[in-house]
């Protein structure tokens, strides 16, 4: 999971693409950049570790603002599925030579970056990012410079999910989504300027035109060279896959996905547990903020009243898309527990999902501290079982508390509550509402042919 932003108009380019990374900077915390272009085709790029504040700092965003007749620009916050927490691993990437340059920034991740590096003759492919850049330019040489050609034909190549903007020196913004539309991406065109984004909350937010974008289809690419806006759509077709986890976890609740609001389809999870998963309890305590809104489904559904018994310090960060070192610390650093509220009281504590159990774990243990009778962990999705090679950074089933645990009594003793309850398949896609989503995580079934959990370990770990 990253953010990714492009702009290309005649207001000021490098705040409108900050302002853009900073509406998406829950998808990722790592590192961010900012690559503009000029009327005359030059590209200037800055990246930097951390939030975007601190990565694009000023000194490094008066770089840019010294450049000359700006024209568009695109940008990245990182969460890195793969190559680690490399520097060179941040995005955008610039490849070219000295006829043709290209920025590539994607949301995504690709499993078979190996076999696509040794078509390119990389040897030391440290992440997938720039293999993917390298290889759409090489793409791109074959038809002329032409981006467009080249991502009709990219997904014949690729296993994965991404959704992509890309900057040319032409200059040129063009955006795309995989045939399977794994990650969100969305454009929004008014007069002369042209806006994108990972999400739409962001795009409403930055332009003030509530509810003008459009979502890019999967499979369609989108190109605007400051006056003219061209549709394609690439010939390889597929079935849809939407990540249903976008609506779980990771998509902000004011951002809308597949024309599914990211908030209505969470409260509708939380209805679904409370007939898959009921509790008996007192009071109905989200985690914040990702269970806020399946809590507020589950009361509803249940009865219960609901009540914020934990509060998040949000300056630390998300835990679930922080480095594996950072996670224990952010889970004890990140929340504070209203004793009045749970003390004595039977919890039935709601979150989006449980994957690796850190901060569950932990919770758990705090309520009890504070006071409460009983945990009862309600879940608002399936367990997760199986890794993701399409955008978030599970690579390993060891690493899930679902696949090591034998059930759900084992689960719950891994997190010492009192019971442990679950939605169902049935539930999830009930609450989002569309026929054809992504649930592999849950499942196993990934929606490639042919592949399952240990062919794409295979080909993604080396
Ligand atoms: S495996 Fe899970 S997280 Fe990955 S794309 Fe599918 S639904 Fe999303």
């Amino acid at each position: 999971m990253c953010g990714i932003a492009g702009y290309m108009g005649s207001g000021d380019v490098i705040t409108t693409i900050l302002s853009l990374l900073i509406e998406l900077q829950h998808r990722g915390q790592e590192s961010a950049g900012i690559v503009v272009a000029t009327r005359g085709g030059e590209i200037h790029r800055v990246v930097g570790k951390g939030l975007v504040v601190e990565a694009l700092n000023n000194e490094k965003i008066s770089q840019l603002r010294s450049v000359d007749e700006i024209v568009g620009g695109i940008g990245h916050v990182r969460y890195s599925t793969s190559g680690g927490y490399l520097d060179s691993q941040a995005q955008p990437i610039l490849v070219g030579d000295e006829n043709f340059k290209m920025a590539v920034a994607f949301n995504g991740t690709i499993a078979n970056f190996f076999s696509m590096a040794k078509l390119l003759g990389i040897v030391d492919a440290d992440g997938d990012a720039k293999v993917l850049a390298t290889f759409l330019f090489r793409l791109a040489k074959e038809f002329g410079n032409d981006v467009v050609e080249a991502l009709k034909v990219l997904p014949h190549y690729v296993v994965g999910g991404y959704s992509i903007v890309v900057l040319t020196s032409e200059p040129r913004i063009v955006v795309a989504r995989d045939p399977h539309g794994f990650r969100p991406l969305a454009v929004l065109h008014t007069g002369s300027d042209f806006y994108v984004a990972s999400e739409t909350a962001a795009l409403d937010i930055v332009t003030g035109h509530l509810w003008r974008w459009r979502e890019v289809l999967p499979g369609e690419i989108i190109s605007y060279d400051g006056s003219s806006l061209e549709f394609t759509k690439s010939p390889i077709s597929t079935p849809i896959s939407p990540c249903v986890f976008e609506y779980v976890y990771f998509s902000r609740p004011d951002s809308v996905f597949n024309g599914v609001s990211i908030y209505v389809a969470r409260v509708r999870m939380g209805e679904e547990l409370a007939k898959a998963a009921p509790a008996m309890g007192d009071v109905v305590v989200p985690v914040p903020d990702s269970g806020r809104a399946a809590a507020i489904g589950f009361s509803r559904a249940s009865g219960l009243p609901l009540e914020e018994g934990i509060v998040v310090n949000k300056y630390v960060g998300r835990g679930f898309i922080a480095p594996p070192r950072s996670r224990e610390i952010i889970s004890r650093l990140k929340y504070g527990f209203i004793k009045s509220v749970v003390s004595g009281r039977r919890v039935v504590l709601i979150d989006d999902s449980i994957v690796r159990g850190t901060t569950m774990r932990s919770i758990v243990r705090r309520l009890r501290e504070a006071g409460a009778s009983e945990v009862h962990v309600r879940v608002a999705s399936p367990p997760f079982r199986y890794p993701c090679f399409m955008g978030i950074d599970v690579a390993s089933r060891e690493q899930l508390l679902a696949w090591r645990a034998m059930g759900l009594d084992e689960i719950a003793r891994a997190l010492n509550a009192d019971s442990v309850g679950y939605n169902t398949i049935e539930g999830l896609r009930k609450a989002v509402g569309i026929p054809l989503i992504c649930h592999a995580c849950f499942t196993g079934l990934y929606p490639f042919k042919g592949l399952d959990a240990d062919a794409l370990e295979k080909m993604f770990i080396r």
